[in-house]
């Protein structure tokens, strides 16, 4: 590679600066590894310029956008790396003894490819398992005239690429298997569900905004306040819930978290334990001023209207709104799906 010139990558990695300040920086990056290190930085910025548009243009879930960053960076922690990095002793994909390396594990392995063949627009089909990974990504991310079903095809695809993500995970590290048909239909609702978040929000700009819709993107708190966010999950596989929160100040820095293994119960009930246990642990640590957020619409809406006590929830229910009077300030919400794996 022949090296650019050292005022040619200064106009590309400080777009900004003016001439003088252009003289004065090269004058001062004078060590020969610093500058090797500032021309490589620039130079990749430069070659690599408009990927990081493509996918931080992507309307979705944001935490879809940090893996969709990770993906085309090649930076995503598949065996073939985990196995350079001596965190695994095979490179092979879990399904079949190809190696795992980034394409191969998000398109052209056969599970992966079935998925594919049963989502994408005929339209697309020609030339989507021909190209490389970067123009895959950024051919995909960008079309805006192919959709599935009434959905963008862009927004299925990031949805996609997530879905495949996690359920790769869950086959290796807690040995879930998923079929073909169910990974799909996971998908075709992800998708749908994120046009449904999209539509609310818009909707609750105006004046008949839904009591329970919420943001579709993370906010911090207000000033001095804190806030909680929680949620639960249950794996039928192991017949075990558990819970977990994060607390965040109104910088949005972290504070603390928590998690827990519950047991057998409901996913509602495990999404209570979460706001219950969390509640508790801010009132031990003396934060008054609190916003509540969880992504359980039924546990927020059996919070506020309360529950007989034949009801499964009604304990914890009943515990929660004891709580809450304890605080100075409370504000509880709803924040959609997703998002709380970001957080
Ligand atoms: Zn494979």
């Amino acid at each position: 590679m022949d090296e650019p010139s050292h005022s040619f990558l200064l106009s590309g990695c400080f777009p900004l600066l003016d001439e003088p300040q252009k003289a004065m920086l090269g004058a001062l990056v004078t060590d020969d590894k610093i500058r090797r290190v500032v021309y490589c930085i620039g130079y990749n910025s430069l070659s690599n310029d408009s990927l990081p548009d493509v996918v931080w243009d992507w309307k979705g879930p944001l935490h879809i956008n940090f893996l969709l960053w990770r993906l085309i960076g090649n930076s995503l922690p598949i065996n073939s790396l985990r196995f350079k990095r001596h965190l695994t002793l095979i490179a092979c994909c879990p399904r079949c003894c190809h190696e795992e390396n980034t394409i191969h594990a998000f398109r052209d392995c056969d599970f992966v490819k079935a998925v594919w063949n049963s989502i994408i627009p005929s339209s697309a089909s020609a030339s989507f398992f021909c190209i490389d990974l970067k123009d895959w990504c950024t051919s995909n991310l960008t079309s805006s005239l192919l959709h599935f079903g009434n959905v963008h095809w862009s927004l299925v695809f990031g949805i996609a690429i997530d879905a495949i993500w996690r359920c790769r995970n869950k086959l290796i590290f807690d040995n879930e298997e998923t079929t073909c048909r169910s990974l799909c239909a996971e998908i075709e609702a992800r998708s749908k569900c994120t046009v449904d978040a999209f539509q609310q929000q818009v909707n609750s700009s105006g004046p008949s905004a839904l009591p329970l819709s919420g943001p579709i993107c993370w906010f911090p708190p207000y000033l001095d306040w804190i806030k909680l966010n929680t949620g639960g999950a249950f794996s039928p596989v192991k017949l075990l819930a558990g819970c977990g929160g994060v607390v965040r100040d109104h910088f949005g820095a972290f504070v603390f978290n928590f998690a827990n293994k519950i047991g057998l119960c409901s996913i509602i009930q495990a999404e209570l334990w979460g706001i219950l246990l969390g509640l508790r642990l801010l009132l031990q640590r003396g934060f008054l001023k609190v916003c509540l957020e969880t992504d359980s619409a039924s546990s927020l809406h059996l919070l506020r209207s309360g529950c007989a006590p034949p009801h499964p929830c009604a304990s914890l229910v009943n515990q929660i709104r004891l709580l809450i009077p304890q605080f100075l300030h409370f504000h509880c919400s709803h924040i959609f799906l997703g998002l709380l794996s970001l957080l």
